[in-house]
């Protein structure tokens, strides 16, 4: 298949590229979009020939459910068949946002879209290209992430042409994303509400509206095969570059310090080491290494795109440095921690 890339200016949206996507959508095709996340991988919500598309082109195994995209708040009484008090205080806040909530779903959302669950994922994104391709595509938009399934989410349209070129429609380039993680994924079906994926929108401010939460033990962990998989996606290994990567976490000088230990080691291995720094005046002394920020906003921003630029490099192995759990932290370490193969604690 011959994709189409088209560059959208998203200071000056002009409507007839964005109605081009839009008619692909309704046709049954596939579009990739920019959201304030990462960028989408979208397809009509009600047409399941055009869902089923997504799985394809993705390789995503057909038990990990999407989330529905909306572009105006009402289209959730559509999808949901209950929607408590909570979430209508979150959509009040959050929306448009990187928030995304599970409720019960209602008759017009389909299996192939729920992995078969009674539950429907939703969200208003908060990016003016993918809230007026929604709009002119006249349907609710399922979108995952624009990804081959298992690597790094794309922050850049260069990183959705890395992985689906050939397999999709279109490929709207509207620059790079501006959170770089995924939206936060909130179950309010269970009392108290679930989070069952950290992202955009920080644990702190979800408490303050809600009051209690609850955290899916995955969150925090590497994948436990054992516990009863709630969120389907989240019992793969994800976000991973081609690199193996190790996790060190700890007080900093004590990671500082097992990194350069094992620099060294897997050196002498003859192996091509990068490292993964949050600290500018880092003195690690071999390696590729790149600062990715300091604090969580850019460490977030940074995090899947240095994934994709240290695999271009064809190093071997990524050494990292946790962050903390505080803020944007917790999405940031989920994502290393599913990304790792080896998580060192010290
Ligand atoms: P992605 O499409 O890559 O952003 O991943 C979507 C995430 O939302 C995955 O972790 C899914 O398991 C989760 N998700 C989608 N729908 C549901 C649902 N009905 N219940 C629980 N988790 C869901
Ligand atoms: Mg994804």
């Amino acid at each position: 298949m011959k994709t189409k890339i088209i560059k959208i200016n998203p200071e000056k949206l002009e409507i007839s590229k964005v109605k081009i996507a839009a008619e692909t959508l309704r046709k049954g095709g596939l579009v990739a979009f920019p959201t304030e996340t990462v960028y989408g991988l979208g397809a009509d919500a009600l047409n399941s020939e055009a869902i089923k598309k997504i799985f394809e082109a993705k390789g995503r195994p057909i038990d990990n459910p999407l989330i529905v995209h909306i572009a105006d708040k009402k289209e959730v009484y559509r999808l949901a068949r209950e929607v408590p008090r909570e979430a209508e205080k979150l959509i009040n806040k959050f929306w448009p946002g990187p928030l995304t909530i599970i409720l019960k779903k209602s008759n017009i959302v389909s299996d192939i879209i729920t992995a078969g669950l009674d539950s429907v994922a939703i969200r208003m994104p908060n990016n003016k290209i993918a809230l007026t391709l929604i709009k002119k595509s006249k349907v609710p938009i399922v979108a995952p992430s624009a990804n081959l399934s298992g690597k790094p989410s794309p922050t850049m349209a260069e990183h959705v042409i890395q992985d689906l070129y050939g397999k999709i429609e279109i490929i709207i380039d509207g620059g790079e994303t501006d959170i770089g993680v995924e939206s936060t994924v909130l179950d309010l079906t269970t009392n108290p509400p679930t989070l069952l994926r950290p992202g955009g929108v920080d644990l702190e401010k979800l408490k303050k509206v809600l009051g209690k939460i609850k955290i899916y033990p995955m969150v925090k962990g590497k994948q436990i095969k054992k516990i009863a998989v709630k969120s389907p996606g989240m019992k793969y290994r994800h976000y991973a570059p081609n690199a193996k990567v190790i996790l060190v976490e700890g007080k900093y000088e004590r990671v500082k310090n097992k990194i350069q230990e094992l620099t060294d080691k897997y050196k002498k291995k003859g192996k091509k080491i990068a490292i993964m720094t949050t600290n500018k005046n880092y003195n690690y002394k071999t390696g590729v290494i790149k600062f990715i920020g300091k604090d969580c906003d850019v460490i977030a921003k940074n995090l899947f795109k240095t994934f994709r630029e240290f695999d271009k490099e064809k190093v071997d192995l990524i050494i990292a440095e946790g962050v903390s759990d505080n803020g944007l932290g917790l999405a940031v370490m989920n994502r290393l921690r599913k990304a790792s193969y080896k998580i060192i604690c010290i």
